[in-house]
């Protein structure tokens, strides 16, 4: 190769390594388009994420993604729940304090924040189907459990920010994936004292 070839920057790496770092897990990925086109900082930004282009695709190869981010940085990166695993999402102040909780028993569930609006926790694939009919009609109102064909914009989409990503940052490991059974205690006391009705 001679050094004509773009010199890739910082932001352009990043990108290529978290579609890299995704696709190891096993997850596929569809482009995407914003949600929104504001210049704010992500976690003020009122429409974080973004949504699939056209209707039915084909995954993405990682390296395919990364390209492509890299010559269209604001769009998005998506993937599909149900397959690799299932989704809780909850409002801001209910997902802070259960992470609060979850920290102090030593649980480490891989965490994504969009915007500053919300919190998405995720579990063991097909988990969140006995969780649902455990939980308090109230919980339940509180909280959004994904279905098969739930997508979820991933960083590094405009808005979306890994709390606790899911794999270790040191190694790369795979972070396991809890069963969403195990929230269930700590949702019920979280909901209870942060979703007054
Ligand atoms: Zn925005």
């Amino acid at each position: 190769m001679s050094g004509i070839g773009k010199v890739s920057r910082p932001a352009d790496t990043a990108r290529a390594l978290l579609a890299a770092g995704y696709e190891r897990l096993g997850w596929p990925l569809y482009r995407g388009v914003p949600a929104c086109a504001c210049t704010s900082r992500p976690r003020n930004c009122a429409n974080p994420g973004g949504r699939l282009v056209g209707g039915r695709q084909q995954p993405v190869p990682a390296r395919a993604l990364g390209d492509h981010l890299s010559r269209h940085p604001d769009d998005a990166l998506l993937t599909v729940c149900g397959g690799r695993f299932d989704t809780v999402t909850l409002p801001r102040d209910v997902g802070s304090a259960l992470l609060v909780q979850l920290d102090r028993q030593g649980d480490a569930f891989p965490a994504l924040w969009s915007g500053d609006r919300e919190l998405t926790l995720l579990v063991r694939a097909g988990s969140t189907v006995a969780l649902g009919e455990l939980l308090s009609e109230r919980a339940r109102a509180v909280l959004r459990l994904s279905s098969t064909r739930t997508t979820l914009p991933l960083p590094p989409t405009h808005g979306m920010a890994w709390d606790t990503p899911p794999w270790d940052p040191a190694t790369g490991t795979p972070r396991p994936l809890p069963s969403a059974g195990a929230l269930l205690l700590p949702l019920r006391s979280t909901v209870r004292l942060y979703a007054r009705g």
